[in-house]
């Protein structure tokens, strides 16, 4: 299903995925409207409107637009627009679903009250998400207002330092339901997380974990899925 909505442009792209269900929301429609998918695949621009992960370099890939948009749909009710929302996006890669999440909490001309901030452990691709930000003046009033912030550190740690977060987006697929993330949950707040499934045979699951107002805690195992390992950055 999610081949066929590619598109020849980022505008027919998103309009398929919506199309077909697999973007429902109307505010993740315009906020990935609002982000050229070709400014972050740079090495492979014809591929730019496909729905499917292109190489990134780095051993790294862009994840398919259809993740992004369910990323960002179970996430939603946590990132109001123009409230100062506070999400944190764990293995930023390309940087283009940072971008997609600072539309969200900042309306896509970048105006509003919220902020997100990136972060990889491989520095050439914190540079190159940098660089594909700065492609747009959009991308560019983000970082230079610091709305977005795009940072080099093990993403098993989390951010402190700009925490804690309404939102908290990870790209990778983690060993465990690491704590130092949970903790950096606001009350209320949602991780959207995939785990390793642990049964030798490469499983992966995607855990949306949400804390409430209280500080409960609750962990729902959603559906299967495929990403590349968070892992020690490379020496
Ligand atoms: N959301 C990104 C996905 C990139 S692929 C995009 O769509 O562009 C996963 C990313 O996780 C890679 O960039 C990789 O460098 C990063 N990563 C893997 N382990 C990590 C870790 N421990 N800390 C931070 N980033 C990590």
């Amino acid at each position: 299903m999610a081949w066929r909505c590619s598109g020849r442009t980022n505008a027919e792209l998103v309009s398929n995925l919506f199309s077909a269900g697999l973007i429902t929301s109307p505010r993740v429609r315009d906020a990935m409207s609002s982000v050229d998918r070709a400014n972050y695949c740079p090495s492979s621009p014809l591929a730019a409107y496909e729905d499917s992960p292109q190489p990134i370099g780095f051993g790294a890939t862009i994840s398919a637009p259809h993740m992004h948009a369910s990323a960002c749909e179970s996430l939603l009710e946590f990132m109001p627009e123009n409230k100062g929302a506070c999400v944190l996006d764990i293995g930023s890669g390309s940087g283009y679903l940072t971008h997609v999440l600072a539309n969200l909490v900042c309306g896509a001309d970048g105006g509003g009250d919220g902020k997100v901030v990136g972060i990889d452990h491989i520095q050439g691709l914190v540079d190159m998400a940098r660089q594909n930000m700065r492609r747009s003046a959009e991308g560019r009033r983000l970082l230079d207002s610091g709305k977005v912030e795009l940072v080099l550190g093990d993403g098993r740690k989390g951010y402190p330092e700009a925490g804690p977060y309404d939102a908290i987006h990870v790209g990778a697929a983690a060993s465990e339901l690491h704590q130092a993330l949970i903790d950096q949950l606001k009350s209320p707040g949602r991780m959207f997380i995939p785990v390793e499934g642990g049964d030798g045979w490469g499983s992966q699951w995607i855990w949306v974990v949400d804390k409430d107002k209280n500080g409960n805690v609750t962990k729902k195992k959603d559906m299967g899925v495929r990403y590349v390992p968070l892992t020690d950055a490379p020496k």
